[in-house]
């Protein structure tokens, strides 16, 4: 009989540190788990220290281990990305290389798994070693996305998660450029699950997100999934333009009344600045919009793997993929393959 298949999909970008901590874990927890068929897929996105030639030694020692390379650093999203399409069978488990999600509750996720639930959802009950900013700035993040989106995005959660066949194939089916996994992730909905969790400090190496990277992936998020903010700039215009016209009202009377001796300089400058402000960011905002329709609009690959290493899983990985379209795997070849 075959067992279910799982795939520990883990996006590593100078990870050298972290990953022969994290290695010995995952194997300890692929041994406990005895309903499902685990595998690990490494996914290389870009990095510039040891961490493929680590990778590679992962693979040679054990023939449950895959890894890919990607051609250049794509940022998390699409490393992760690519590594879920190439799971072709069985669910996925999305893992940090840096310890934070802890493996050890790969199991429970696995449970829920086999009670029929498609996403099961690690909830951050506490972070760990994280500046009071980044606690801050993410909660707040988490409140204005809440808001905003018309997609429910549970809070505090990260990419830490188990997804069923079926919400992997929904999730291959979208292929926007600017991705935001976790409203993607909520986006394809069926049986979902929170796992609270102890989120753990990292286990070494530092964190690649500074804080304008994070700045930008807020916008990121934002943007693909609301157009309120779009909605924001009419209704400030409507309302400018109404205080506009009181204030106009106004100063007809009082030139009627009074006479004009041309004073108001500075409610004219105010006025000016104000309105001129207003635009700029009304502007602004159809830019970023304008912007993402224009990336999208290009349509190219989300990303492009270099090479592509694995022993045993020929079934379900091993064709480097463009990663253009969801249709097209394994169709077209690009860099070396070894298997
Ligand atoms: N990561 C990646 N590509 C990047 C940046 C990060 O694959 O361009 C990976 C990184 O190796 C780690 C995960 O994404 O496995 C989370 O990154 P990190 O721990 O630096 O973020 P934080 O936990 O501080 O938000
Ligand atoms: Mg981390």
């Amino acid at each position: 009989m075959r067992l279910p298949r799982l795939t520990l999909v883990i996006a590593a970008h100078n990870e050298e540190q972290a990953l022969p901590l994290l290695q010995p874990r995952l194997l300890a927890v692929l041994a406990q788990l005895e309903a499902v068929d685990g595998r690990i897929l490494y996914v290389d996105d870009g990095s510039t220290d040891a961490t493929w030639s680590i990778l590679s030694a992962f693979v040679a020692a054990d023939a449950r281990v895959g890894a890919l390379r990607l051609s250049r650093n794509f940022g998390k999203e699409a490393a992760l990305t690519a590594g879920l399409d190439q799971v072709r069978t069985g669910a996925a488990m999305i893992l940090d290389a840096d310890g934070q999600d802890p493996p050890e509750l790969i199991p429970q996720f696995v449970a829920y798994w086999q009670q029929g639930y498609d996403n099961v959802y690690g909830t951050r009950l506490a972070r760990a070693g994280e500046s009071w900013t980044k606690r801050t700035t993410a909660t707040l993040f988490y409140r204005v996305i809440g808001r905003l989106s018309r997609t429910p995005i549970p809070a505090d959660t990260g990419d830490f998660r188990l997804l069923s066949p079926r919400a992997l194939q929904a999730l291959a089916g979208m292929r926007e450029r600017h991705r935001f996994l976790k409203g993607l992730f909520s986006w394809v909905g069926f049986r979902r699950i929170a796992l609270p969790y102890q989120r753990e400090a990292r286990i070494a190496g530092s964190s690649k997100f500074s804080l304008w990277r994070l700045w930008n992936f807020a916008l990121e998020g934002i943007t693909s999934f609301s157009t309120v903010p779009l909605r924001a700039a009419t209704y400030l215009g409507l309302l400018t333009a109404a205080l506009a016209f009181v204030f106009a009202v106004l100063v007809v009377l009082k030139a009627a009344l009074y006479g004009d001796r041309v004073a108001g300089w500075p409610t004219m400058m105010t006025v000016i600045l104000f309105l001129g402000g207003v635009q700029l960011i009304a502007l602004g905002l159809i830019g970023e919009y304008l912007g993402r329709l224009y990336e999208e609009s290009k349509q190219r690959p989300l990303y492009l793997v270099d090479t592509c290493i694995a022993t045993d899983m020929a079934d379900s990985f091993l064709q480097p993929t463009l990663g253009g379209q969801a249709d097209d795997h394994g169709t077209r070849t690009v860099g070396r393959q070894v298997s």
